[in-house]
């Protein structure tokens, strides 16, 4: 056994057994590789571990979602064999899946409106370009292709509800986040210094992915979220969210590697050549595509064909 399949059988020792995780794609764009890493370790360990997968469709950005894309990822995953559960009677809706964020406007907005009557969530009318100013003011540096951290501007601004749709969230109290990653282990982190306030809202009306999903992952019973490690940097001011918004118990986490290219970016970026519509156009199967992408998940797969139905393998040897 090679060193990476022991440790993939190590890790499913560390695994709760009957979670319930999730498969959160934004309809922004086609389902390519990148995505498939993250299915394999989703339903493998799921299947390895009695656990049962939510489909969530994260179309919280109504600017750069499109119903073609969504359509497009469900007959992908359809085609891949890759079937999510159904709600369980734990959930807040027990709709049928995917769960889509559109759906769930009304509740985003609830949660909000209660943050602002407790105090904890304010209007703000700032732009990048003011936080970028105000952080050069106060001596932070500018940290180039990173998030700002957001530094209060419109915290005590005394801002009416009326002037602007976007608002922020209190995360002042600078006590680390601490929790132990299913993989990477022990991680601290720190909100207040890491992003400030964070947006829940944004000046067009749309609520933020850092809102949408913790909202979610509660009201659906998620209990264990696995997803790349470029996520890795929101999961404090995640578990500050949750425990703000009165989540009893955190989730768990488990973030994976991240395939790239061997120049170093993210498959998204270019879903040219990894594009899961196209390499099915070319006439690869789906226990071939299934196969390719277990290889590139750092499990000590060798890429050769594997069925949905086989994953659990891939952890249990
Ligand atoms: N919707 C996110 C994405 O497609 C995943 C979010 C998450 O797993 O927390 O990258």
């Amino acid at each position: 056994m090679t060193t990476k399949a022991r440790q993939a059988t190590a890790l499913l020792d560390r695994m709760p057994s009957g979670f319930t995780t999730r498969f959160a794609p934004a309809p922004t764009g086609h389902l390519h590789l990148g995505h498939l890493v993250n299915a394999i370790w989703v339903w493998g360990l799921a299947a390895a571990r009695g656990g049962r997968v939510l489909l969530r469709i994260e179309d919280h950005d109504r600017g750069r979602c499109r119903p073609e894309f969504e359509r497009s990822i469900l007959d992908d995953l359809d085609w891949l064999g890759l079937v999510p559960d159904a709600a369980g009677t734990d959930d807040f809706r027990r709709g049928p899946t995917p769960h889509r964020q559109s759906d769930n406007l009304a509740r985003y907005e609830a949660v909000l409106r209660e943050l602002e009557a407790e105090g904890r969530a304010y209007p703000c009318i700032c732009s990048r370009t003011e936080i970028a100013r105000a952080n050069a003011e106060m001596g932070q540096p500018d940290r180039a292709g990173q998030e700002q951290r957001y530094p209060g501007s419109c915290r005590d601004r005394g801002l009416g509800a009326d002037v602007t749709l976007a608002r922020r969230l209190v995360v002042r109290e600078s006590n680390l986040e601490e929790f132990k990653d299913l993989r990477l282990g022990p991680q601290a982190q720190d909100p207040p210094s890491q992003c400030g306030d964070v947006l829940l809202r944004d000046r067009a009306g749309n609520f933020t992915y850092q809102f949408a999903v913790v909202v979610d992952d509660f009201d659906q019973g998620v209990n264990v979220v696995i997803r790349g490690e470029d996520l890795l940097d929101s999961t404090g001011r995640q578990l500050r969210i949750a425990k703000l918004i009165g989540r009893p118990a955190p989730p768990r986490f488990l973030h994976h590697p991240l395939v790239l290219h061997p120049d170093g970016s993210k498959l998204s970026k270019s879903a040219g050549d990894t594009g899961i519509g196209e390499l099915r156009s070319n006439g690869a199967s789906a226990a071939e595509l299934l196969g390719r992408a277990a290889g590139l998940a750092g499990l000590g797969h060798d890429g050769l064909p594997i069925h949905a139905q086989d994953l659990a393998g891939l952890f249990a040897r």
